[in-house]
């Protein structure tokens, strides 16, 4: 079946927007994607790509150039402060040669501007949308200087987290934020953490550091490490008016190995506060509208899926477009995203806790727990799935 070709609009230069962007240009439809940030300059921590997010970027033909910056990480492991292993998941569990990605987001955010320009698709930096309204079934979207652009028959909503405006899906939606997030810095790694693993340090439930190796950013330099450090986000101001060595302190207390990289901050200024989002929505799609990424299911970086499913909501978007008419593609985007978005959410709320909360009675359990499902081969394998994104992932972009 031949389908016309869509004016599409998305509000959105993170990773679920570009990602669209692409694969519906491709299809033939007329995308402008609008991003309040005046320039392409992507701000955050390292993240962890897994197994099902680099078969997008596969699908988007940029695989092999993202990977030439990333460090191979092989797995997760998690040790309580005295050395013993808490958690040993290996990505090998599920085949060989799959692998996880430690990498910047501003390496992931250039390749996909480049695919972007490549796929001729109209971006418009510094356009802040504000308001969108629908007259005659197209799409107006107005920008914080009174820009109008409009003719849109579908309308992506890629906004982040702090989407203002995923309230156009009539079910709306809520984001209700956890009490815990991270500080977060970016330092040289000095071959001091292992470049094959994501490690992280926990003692009860108060206290959690991960160290990723990221591999090198654009201008190829040092090898980079992130460091993640659990804060209570009601205790950020009190920590950043005390003394920094405090902080550092903390931190090298129950992860000696830091000292270096704690060494290479000397001020506040180069230490970031990140805030989880949980955001609640029933369904992503209204009238010629659809939410994706973070603005549609933001969750806490628990299980590091972020940046893994808005890629995957890309790609299964652009498959269901490419065979259906639009009020049939949203829906049947809806019920291939389901169960992979409801399962990410739900074990994110449920693990969260376990790992950064007041719950301290948590930690015994926790040990029991982790310590039994560790030598239940399927139990393991599970968790393994869970963490490459490959749970549900079949109503993900599976279907070409
Ligand atoms: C500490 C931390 C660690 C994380 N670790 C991982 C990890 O290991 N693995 C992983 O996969 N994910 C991780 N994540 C999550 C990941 O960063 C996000 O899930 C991912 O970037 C979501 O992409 P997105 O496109 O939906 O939104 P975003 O990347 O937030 O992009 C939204 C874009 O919309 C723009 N925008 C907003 N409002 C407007 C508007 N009105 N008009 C125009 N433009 C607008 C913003 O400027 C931004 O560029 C982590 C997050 C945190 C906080």
């Amino acid at each position: 079946m031949s389908l016309p070709p869509l004016r599409i609009a998305i509000v959105g230069c993170g990773t679920a927007g570009p990602a669209a962007a692409v694969l519906l240009s491709r299809l033939g439809h007329q995308v402008v994607l609008f991003e309040r940030a005046d320039e392409c300059k992507a701000v955050g921590a390292g993240f962890l790509l897994q197994p099902s997010g680099m078969g997008v970027l596969r699908e988007l033909g940029i695989l092999d150039e993202v990977l030439a910056h990333a460090a191979k990480v092989d797995r997760l492991h998690v040790l309580d402060s005295s050395g013993k292993t808490l958690l040993d998941l290996r990505y090998q569990e599920l085949g060989q040669g799959i692998f996880g990605a430690g990498l910047h987001r501003p390496v992931l955010l250039h390749h996909l501007v480049k695919a972007m320009h490549a796929a001729q698709v109209d971006v418009r930096w510094g356009w802040e949308i504000v308001a969108a309204v629908r007259l005659e079934n197209r799409w107006l979207l107005t920008s914080q200087v009174g820009f109008e652009c409009g003719g849109f028959d579908l309308l992506i909503v890629a906004d982040g987290a702090r989407s203002t405006l995923r309230e156009l899906v009539a079910s709306g939606g809520i984001n209700r934020g956890y009490p815990w997030g991270a500080h977060w810095f970016i330092g040289q790694n000095n071959g001091v953490f292992p470049e094959h693993e994501l490690y992280q340090v926990v003692h009860g439930t108060r206290r959690l550091g991960g160290f990723l190796a990221t591999g090198r950013d654009l201008s190829g330099g040092e090898s980079l490490v992130s460091l993640f450090w659990s804060i209570k986000i009601a205790d950020d101001a009190a920590w950043r008016t005390g003394p920094l060595d405090e902080w550092k302190a903390e931190i090298a207390a129950h992860c000696p190995k830091s000292v270096g990289l704690l060494a290479q901050i000397t001020h506040w200024d180069q230490v970031l506060t990140a805030r989880y989002g949980d955001v609640r929505m029933r369904r992503w799609h209204g009238d010629g509208v659809i939410v994706l990424g973070d603005a549609a299911h933001a969750m806490s970086p628990q299980l590091g899926q972020g940046v893994n499913l808005a890629l995957a909501d890309a790609s299964c978007l652009a498959a269901c477009i490419s065979r259906h008419p639009l009020p049939q593609a949203l829906r049947l985007y809806q019920r291939r995203r389901w169960l992979a978005l409801r399962y990410y959410q739900f074990a994110t709320r449920w693990l969260t806790p376990w790992f950064q909360s007041d719950h301290e009675w948590l930690t015994p359990i926790r040990h029991l727990f982790f310590g039994i499902t560790r030598k239940i081969p399927w139990a393991r394998r599970f968790m393994t799935r869970t963490m490459a994104g490959q749970v549900g992932s079949e109503c993900g972009g599976a279907e070409k």
